[in-house]
């Protein structure tokens, strides 16, 4: 009788701990809530055409629309096509 009751208190024991490891598995995953930044987000020059992170692009707000590039070269080269709408 005492082998019994010893047996169910490993046993509860046993699934408390082992819902209290899984608890705190889980905790740290949840502290990862930090503001999502956009760091890596490839790109690509709709002028020359490379990808880049759009961090390190030059952006500029054109027709409601907003594109990157990478670099004032391409920003201005883009300009000249919107501007000069000559057919090329
Ligand atoms: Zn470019």
């Amino acid at each position: 009788m005492k082998l019994l009751l010893l047996i169910i208190i490993v046993y509860l024991v046993y699934r408390a701990g082992k819902s209290w490891v899984m608890r705190n598995l889980q905790a740290p995953g949840q502290n990862g809530s930090r503001s999502p930044r956009i760091d890596d987000v490839m790109v690509q020059d709709p002028v020359c055409g490379i990808y880049f992170p759009q961090r390190e692009g030059v952006e500029l707000r054109h027709g409601g629309q907003t594109f990157v590039f990478c670099s004032t070269v391409c920003r201005d080269r883009f300009l000249e096509k919107q501007n000069g709408q000559k057919s090329a």
